[in-house]
């Protein structure tokens, strides 16, 4: 049987379905694809509310899960 990825794959049968499908849900938000608003680069989550870019080092304050830009 082959099994599916999932980023729930790290917490196995624990909590419960609720909060394991909260955490997927903030996890696809989390390492969805960005774009720096400078240059275009690879834009990512530095640390929980810092994100920056991997290219030219744009940095900019955001929510610890997600960033508006
Ligand atoms: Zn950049």
């Amino acid at each position: 049987m082959a099994k599916k990825q999932s980023p729930l794959k790290g917490l196995g049968a624990r909590y419960g379905i609720k909060p394991r499908k909260q955490y997927s849900q903030v996890h696809r938000i989390l390492k969805a694809k960005r774009k720096c608003p400078d240059c275009g680069g690879p834009f990512s989550r530095e640390a929980v509310g810092v994100w920056s870019c991997k290219k030219c080092g744009f940095k900019v304050a955001g929510t610890a899960y997600d960033v508006k830009l």
